[in-house]
């Protein structure tokens, strides 16, 4: 009688709250008060396959005193299916000495009843907490990081929040020194550490490999910098602890205007931090200036294929002059995008271009159409000038791009000595072996080959030490001056001798002015390209230019 008694009444203290340690504990002290209980253990085992870190079992005490007689220990033990089990370890006073088999009947009923309600409870919030976590690190997941920070708006402002999406710098060579389950580790520790520094108005989150997101209060996010940028670690090796320094680049993302969803939360970080990598910075805010640079990116990328199709690109051509007798002697083509009769520049759509690798197709299409307009100058009798095209380095990668240029120009039958590739100079190693074995074949081709925007690069006098080329383009930078000064013709002068000895034709870019050409005069660098003699012009207008044959010095003032 007096067990289905107290029993109920266990029942109805846990079953609404069986969170609270309070309630359970109040259950225990009025069980103790039947049955001669000293002590009771609860282990909670929950399956480890479940579970993220290395998280066992959790124990707590209910009800721990003195009085207790540890040989009498009495065991319920209850499995919960696939998820773990549930056990407790109740002992009896040190007055009782052990229970009587009545009392451990008792007393494995409501046990039961309590794993029931309160293990229950238990298991089900850790398993809860695991699929929202990383299995690895604990932290939320992408679906508790976003549950978590719903959960923030609705309680905090979130237009005080930034959004982060960082990503660890260089993390794989930590892996290489101290091995990946050290290096897991590392980031495992690097995620407690994060984990400490936010406060619990803010929450931080592992999507897996080096990559965290955070939401962060505005007003914490330059501390939250200075500590991601600064993070020391430490990493163990041969039972030694090492330093380990690791930061990250990161983008930001200010939750700061009107309508932000969940969804963006780190969608719109994760864009920034595409752009912070793209452009080598360790740290980008996506402001509106950016925002609609970027939007601006994404529809360059979305429409190539069709603007191609449609025939938008064309080339335009910008005269090359010999500045001693104002002639025509070449032309450079430059793309040119006409979108609903708009005309784009290349500053626009190149680097969207150089960075998604559609470049290369721009490339080609642009050398087609320029041996095409060659070969029909030619059927027409007007006497031809030496063309460049550019080349991005993006090429490199294709072993065949000499073979390629090869080809096209044979196919379109024009005589190689009217084509230049421009190919821009390089810093990167492996860049320059390719570039290396680019030119060599290039010559063995004869086909031309020119160094643009010569002297931007660190590499320039090793360019011409190493690269077989027949041209170098001299940057507009050298020219660009207010005033020339000593230096100024100390610098060019060299390159224009150091040209001439190595046999090297040398033109200059960006000529606007009668100053620029009079210093070019004097250093004997006749040969320019600018704004001063054309801007480049429409195939029609270029052609004109090219019956003519040159300009008219008088007219320019020179
Ligand atoms: P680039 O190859 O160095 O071409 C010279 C750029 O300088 C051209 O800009 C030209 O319009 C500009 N320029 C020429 N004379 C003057 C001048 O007197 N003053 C000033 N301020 N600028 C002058 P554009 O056409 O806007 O092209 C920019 C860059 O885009 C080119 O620099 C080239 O690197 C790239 N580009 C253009 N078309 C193509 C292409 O079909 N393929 C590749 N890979 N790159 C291209
Ligand atoms: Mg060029
Ligand atoms: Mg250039």
């Amino acid at each position: 009688m007096i067990k289905n008694k107290v029993i109920d009444n266990v029942v109805n203290m846990i079953k609404d709250h069986p969170e609270s340690v309070e309630a359970n504990k109040k259950a225990v002290a009025y069980i103790a008060e039947y049955y001669p209980i000293g002590r009771i253990i609860v282990e909670i085992h929950v399956n480890v396959s479940l579970l993220p870190f290395d998280s066992d079992a959790s124990y707590y005490n209910l009800l721990d005193s003195d009085n207790v007689s540890e040989a009498g220990e009495y065991i319920v033990d209850m499995p919960l299916q696939d998820c773990g089990r549930i056990v407790s370890r109740i002992f009896p006073t040190k007055d009782a000495g052990e229970f009587t088999e009545e009392q451990k009947s008792d007393i494995h009923i409501i046990a039961t009843m309590f794993h029931f309600y309160t293990g229950q409870y238990k298991i089900m919030s850790s398993l809860k907490r695991a699929t929202m976590s990383n299995y690895m690190s604990g932290l939320y997941n992408p679906k508790g990081y976003i549950i978590k920070c719903i959960e923030i708006s609705h309680r905090y402002n979130i237009h005080d929040y930034d959004s982060c999406y960082f990503n660890i710098k260089g993390f794989g060579l930590a892996n290489n020194i101290f091995g990946s389950h050290e290096g897991d580790n590392i980031i495992k520790r690097y995620a407690k550490d994060l984990n400490n520094f936010i406060n619990d108005d803010e929450v931080v989150g592992h999507l897996g490999g080096d990559n965290f997101v955070a939401l962060i209060r505005r007003t914490r996010m330059d501390d939250f910098l200075d500590y991601l940028l600064n993070y020391t670690g430490y990493g163990i090796k041969n039972g030694k602890q090492k330093e380990v320094k690791l930061s990250v680049a990161i983008g930001i993302s200010p939750l700061s205007r009107e309508d932000v969803k969940p969804n963006d939360i780190i969608s719109e970080a994760s864009l920034a931090l595409s752009y912070a990598r793209q452009t080598k910075q360790d740290i980008v805010v996506l402001n509106d200036e950016l925002k609609n640079k970027l939007y601006h990116r994404k529809q360059i990328e979305e429409t190539f294929d069709k603007a191609m199709e449609h025939g938008e690109f064309v080339p335009f051509y910008q005269p090359k002059v010999d500045i001693r007798s104002g002639k025509l002697v070449g032309a450079e083509a430059l793309s040119r995008w006409i979108r609903n009769g708009n005309l784009i520049s290349p500053a626009e759509f190149i680097p969207v271009l150089e960075q998604n690798g559609s470049i290369t197709d721009l490339d080609f299409y642009i050398f087609e159409e320029t041996c095409k307009n060659l070969a029909r100058w030619e059927k027409d009798g007007i006497e031809l000038v030496p063309i460049s095209v550019n080349f991005s380095r993006k090429h490199l990668d294709d072993d065949n791009l000499a073979d390629r240029i090869n080809q096209i120009i044979t196919r379109h039958g024009i005589d190689k000595k009217y084509i230049v590739a421009e190919i821009t100079e390089t810093v990167d190693y492996d860049e320059k072996e390719l570039m290396t074995k680019f030119l060599e074949k290039m010559q063995l081709y004869k086909i031309k080959t020119s160094i643009d925007d010569f002297g931007t690069g660190y590499s320039s006098l090793g360019v011409l030490r190493d690269f077989e080329i027949n041209e170098i383009k001299v940057d507009r930078s050298f020219i660009n001056r207010p005033k020339f000064l000593d230096s100024d013709r100390i610098i060019v002068g060299s390159i224009v001798n150091m040209a001439k000895q190595l046999n090297l034709d040398i033109i200059t870019e960006g000529v606007e002015n009668k100053e620029q050409v009079d210093f070019l005069n004097s250093l004997e660098c006749y040969y320019v390209q600018g704004f001063l003699f054309d801007k480049p012009l429409p195939k029609d207008e270029f052609e004109k230019r090219l019956k003519i044959g040159g300009y008219d010095l008088a007219i320019k003032e020179l």
